[in-house]
């Protein structure tokens, strides 16, 4: 395999602190293989001709710093006493990081061997026995967004259907021991929908998952949108009310507590199903962030 020696960034941030535990720098990897009609992050998009999701990388980028992974690290180990201190570390996102696997491979093995702490944001669209075998080995927490459950609202509102990234929630949290927390980016109207938000509650139950995070819609991304010259039909222009999170944060704790009733019950049936402690209280809090960095 030859090393894929650069890659493409279009933002690198020092002094984050929404992207995992104590003083970070998060790293932000151009390309992704949705498109979400609200990214967050449209300047780190490519057009869609640029890459197949599955089996190619990007190429031909027309925007964003190529840079050559000496450089990444020294600009990222320039903080190294901070995140030791702080319990922080270097976040990868995007875009979709995973899509310059080669190259995120030698980063994270090289961030190890410096002994730093190791997050990716995904949005969960990659191959997993690639990604099991070139980065999982190197991540020490992983934030995984799920967005829409159904495949076809998936692929209507983000251009890719949601199995794949399912499955590959599914085979983290059965053959991982990297901390995974699932993230839910409040789209109003879309990933807001109260069949969404129960079906994804109970997934995540099913797969034992006792933390996860609602992320609250932020509309600030259409002022980027309009910048890059760039259209979504997505037109919502504020933020959410405190009533529309808090509807959102009841659906999705009562879906909980009923799947937590049911799966106990399928335990009782099931002798010899992986058994894990449920918690009395799962943890759903609603973060003070308000960027969805990846995914993003
Ligand atoms: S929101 Fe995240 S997953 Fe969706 S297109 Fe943007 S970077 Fe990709």
């Amino acid at each position: 395999m030859s090393m894929q020696t650069q890659a493409w960034i279009f933002d690198i941030k020092r002094d984050c602190s929404e992207d995992g535990p104590g003083i970070r720098t998060t790293v932000f990897f151009k390309g992704c293989p949705l498109q979400c009609q609200w990214c967050q992050n449209p300047e780190g998009l490519p057009t869609p001709h640029h890459f197949h999701p599955i089996t190619e990388q990007c190429a031909e980028l027309d925007n964003g710093e190529l840079i050559d992974l000496q450089t990444l690290l020294h600009r990222v180990l320039i903080d190294k006493h901070f995140f030791i201190s702080s319990g922080g570390g270097v976040t990868v996102s995007g875009g979709e990081a995973t899509l310059q696997h080669d190259f995120l491979h030698h980063f994270l093995k090289q961030l190890k061997a410096e002994g730093i702490h190791t997050c990716l944001e995904t949005s969960g669209f990659f191959n997993y026995r690639r990604f099991s075998e070139q980065l999982l080995p190197y991540l020490d927490l992983i934030y995984f967004d799920v967005k829409i459950f159904d495949d076809t609202l998936s692929r209507q509102f983000t251009k890719q259907g949601s199995s794949l990234i399912l499955q590959n929630l599914k085979n983290l949290s059965q053959q991982s021991k990297v901390t995974v927390i699932p993230r839910i980016p409040l789209i109003p109207g879309i990933t807001t929908r109260k069949d969404n938000l129960v079906r994804i509650a109970q997934h995540l139950r099913q797969l034992h998952f006792s933390t996860a995070v609602l992320l609250p819609y932020n509309p600030l991304w259409q002022d980027k949108l309009a910048k890059l010259n760039m259209h979504s039909e997505y037109q919502r222009k504020t933020f959410m009310t405190a009533d529309e999170l808090q509807e959102c944060q009841d659906i999705f704790i009562s879906a909980l507590n009923q799947t937590s009733q049911a799966t106990n019950d399928y335990h009782g049936v099931q002798g010899d199903h992986n058994e894990q402690s449920l918690p009395e209280q799962p943890q759903f809090p609603l973060p003070k962030r308000t960027r969805e960095a990846t995914t993003q």
